[in-house]
């Protein structure tokens, strides 16, 4: 978010002077309260600056990066999470790399029937398997890809920033989405997926805001 000169001006009154009244601060740049409403408005919602009733404007303390770190921390894997792409594990190397261009994703999930996850297989691992001459209509996936336990993974209730820091350490595009299975110990339903591409739509978003 870029402050307007005005905006900037009205921010360090409130800083130095909080709290202070609408009328007080209109006084100090010479304006009407009016003038200086949409600007008000605008610094109160980004949360920089607060008001309380009858005692005015007070500076929250916040500044610009904090608030946007504060943003990550709330938002969910859950609210900005999409569709996962999945093979079985049966799939031949050959129907997951024409899979992967369908549906224009770098990285797929492999999964049992019933949706639990059993591995992760990406471009990298595919590349890889050009190199050993097999016959890739024959070759199954999961004989090539990450295999579980060995899958990092995200949950709904998850923060974005604590996904996108998955992403980071562990070196990978994209993390399954999953759900554990009441009952089944160790067994992961995939519900969706937060990939890098995600992290940036997020950074995309945010930057709009302002
Ligand atoms: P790319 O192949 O496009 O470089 P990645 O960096 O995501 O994509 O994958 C690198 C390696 O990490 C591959 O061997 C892949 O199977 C594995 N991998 C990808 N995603 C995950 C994940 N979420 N958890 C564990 N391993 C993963």
């Amino acid at each position: 978010m870029q402050l307007t000169e005005r905006q900037a001006a009205i921010l360090e009154i409130v800083k130095r002077n909080g709290p202070i009244t609408g009328e007080q601060i209109a006084e100090k740049l010479s304006l009407t309260r009016a003038t200086l409403r949409p600007d008000m408005a605008i610094l109160t919602m980004a949360g920089l600056i607060e008001a309380r009733p009858r005692v005015g404007y007070f500076y929250s303390g916040r500044s610009l990066s904090r608030l946007a770190a504060e943003k990550l921390h709330q938002m969910t894997v859950g609210e900005v999470k999409s569709v996962p792409t999945v093979v079985p594990e049966q799939c031949s190397v050959y129907d997951a790399v024409v899979t992967m261009f369908i549906e224009d994703v770098g990285t797929l999930f492999v999964v049992k029937e019933n949706g639990l996850l059993e591995g992760v297989v990406s471009r990298k691992d595919f590349l890889k398997i050009t190199i050993g001459g097999h016959d890739i209509h024959k070759l199954p996936v999961g004989v090539i890809m990450t295999r579980m336990p060995n899958v990092v993974t995200a949950t709904v209730d998850e923060t974005v920033w604590s996904a996108a820091r998955k992403l980071i350490t562990h070196e990978v595009d994209a993390l399954p989405v999953v759900r554990p299975v009441e009952g089944v110990k160790g067994a992961l339903e995939v519900i969706g997926r937060f990939s890098k591409t995600t992290a940036t739509r997020i950074l995309v978003e945010m930057g709009e805001e302002s």
